[in-house]
Order: structure tokens, then sequence, then C-alpha cells
């Protein structure tokens, strides 16, 4: 399997969007999708997605009927593409009285993605993860960030410009890179663990890349800093898109002598090596936890981990 392959298996990718960037500077066009009633818009309110069903969620996206009396109103609409022939938009929404609009909420509920991502169509997750990290993007760039003057939408809601005639800024959407790496050294793993996470959760180490700063040594320089030890060897394994809020996982597998290990205690509660035996024994008897399943962090635990192991590792896990 090559880097592509594995990164199209992590969830929020894979989308079949053909994004159609030529078009998000035709201006007519777009305006005549929005009116076309094979169009549909994903809703977003206060950053969270609209989902119908409860067990099992759907998401709720809308025809220009029922999106129409939002628009005008609406804090962004994004132009996200074309799938299957159908264009699609992002509408970020907000309300004065900080509560859904009332004849959404009759289609269904709101919930943050991150929360149900699980229960999600590979498609669907990556659609509706691109329309939250459009609108939160938009969000927090209504004021220019060289002169403080208010900003304006274009290209599609792919770039806002300042309105100041004597400045006028162009501005880009962001993505925050981050690494997250397994580190292994013979049988045992390094797993960490977060003093906010739930009870008994570890997982691989992470942090965001810093300005001026290669991934490769964003890896070196994150294991070094949270638990003391040195990355001897590392490989690429595949991304994901994290829009909670705006970042962009870089996920590796890493090799490292069994140094011992010191915990920067301001990064982790805790960090030890641990073998895939003792981690079906924690999960077995619920002393340990690991990642959500839909992050990459749980698929370079779960791609070591059945690398090594007669039971897979999803057959053991029982928050699954
Ligand atoms: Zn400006």
């Amino acid at each position: 399997m090559d880097h592509y392959a594995r990164s199209l298996r992590n969830t929020f990718t894979g989308d079949s969007l053909n994004r159609a960037s030529r078009r998000r500077r035709d201006t007519q066009w777009l305006a005549s999708r929005q009116e076309d009633e094979t169009t549909r818009f994903v809703p977003l309110w206060k950053s969270r997605n609209l989902f119908a069903g409860d067990s099992f969620l759907q998401p709720v996206l809308l025809s220009p009927y029922q999106a129409r009396e939002h628009l005008p109103e609406a804090e962004s609409i994004t132009f996200l593409g074309v799938r299957d022939g159908n264009a699609m938009f992002a509408v970020g929404l907000s309300s004065p009285d900080d509560t859904p609009p009332p004849d959404l909420e009759q289609l269904g509920q709101f919930h943050d993605l991150r929360q149900v991502a699980a229960l999600l169509e590979g498609q669907d997750s990556a659609l509706l993860a691109c329309a939250r990290a459009m609108t939160y993007w938009h969000r927090r760039h209504r004021f220019c960030g060289d002169c403080g003057s208010l900003t304006v939408s274009a290209e599609g809601g792919h770039l806002r410009i300042c309105a100041s005639e004597s400045c006028r800024q162009r501005h880009f959407p962001r993505t925050d890179p981050a690494i997250i790496v397994l580190v292994t050294s013979g049988e045992h793993c390094l797993m960490g663990r977060k003093p906010m996470w739930p009870t008994g959760r570890h997982s691989t180490i992470a942090g965001f890349v810093e300005p001026g700063e290669s991934i490769e040594d964003a890896v070196v320089r994150e294991v070094h800093e949270e638990t003391g030890v040195r990355v001897r060897e590392m490989r690429y394994h595949s991304s994901q898109p994290w829009p909670f809020p705006t970042s962009l996982m870089l996920g590796f597998t890493a090799r490292a002598h069994r140094d011992p290990i010191r915990v920067d205690q301001d990064e982790l509660e805790h960090a030890h090596w641990i073998t895939r035996g003792e981690l079906e024994h924690g999960l077995r008897r619920g002393t340990l936890g690991l990642p959500p399943s839909v992050s990459v962090s749980y698929r370079l635990i779960e791609d070591w981990f059945d690398a090594g192991s007669a039971v897979p590792l999803r057959e053991i896990d029982p928050v699954l």
C-alpha cells in the first residue's frame, strides 16, 4: 500500500468532490448554482454540522429552497466543489439568541463532527470536515490582520480581501501542520498520556510543526521534548485533515533505542514503553484506552499492533 492509499483510509479523506477551483472566480456561474435545484448546501451553526437520525447519523444537506432564507444573513458561503454533478456549498450560520434556526432543528440536530465522525460514511465525513474547516476560517478572519479593517469574502469563499482601500491585503485559508508519530523499539512502542484525557487513555506522541521547521525536525524535537527519547529513523505513514479547528495531521512511524523516559510534565502526565501483550491485557481489563478510532493516531497504533498479533486490534478494543 502506498502513502496515498493509506491516507485514503483515514476518516475525513477520500471525498469524490471535484473542488473545481477554476469556477471560484466565475461569480455568474456561482450565483446561478445557488439557484439550481440540484445544488446542495452544508449548513453549520457555531461550527457544528447538522445530522438526522439517532444511532446512525445522516448529514442533512439543504436544497436551495431550504437554504434560501438563510443565505442573505449567513456568516459565510463557500463553494466546496461539485459532487456527482451537483454544486456543493458550505453555509456558516449564526443566530442572535444563540439557538439554532428553528426550521433547521426540525430537520435534525447540530453535533460536533469530531464526536460523531465514527458513525458516518467516509465520503460524508470528508465533505463535512471541509465545510467545517472553511466556515471556521471565515469566522476567525472577519478582520484584516494587517490593518484591522473588515474583510470581505471573494473567489467563492476561498479568499478574504481587506475592505480598506489603502490596504486590500488578501487573506487565504490556513492549515496548521502537526506531526503524530508512533515510536517503536524492538517489540515495544512509546505511548504517552495527557492529563485532560479520559481515564486510562494513551496515545502516540504529537505536536505542532513550528514556523521555520521541517516536519522531520518536528518529529525528532517533539519526541525528545516530551519523553527524552531520541528518534533514530522515521517513515512517513499517511495524513489526515483534522479541522478541530485547523490542523493537518502528518502521521509517521519511527524507531528509537529504548532510552529511559523523561517526561515533560507540561505536556504529558505519563509515558512508557509498552508491548502488544501489555496493550491487549490493558484493553481487555479496561485499564488502558486508545484515542478515537477515527484518528490517524489510532491507525498508527492499529497498523503496528496488527503486524504482530494474531487477533486484530479492533476485535480487542472494547470501545469500538
Ligand atoms: Zn487591511
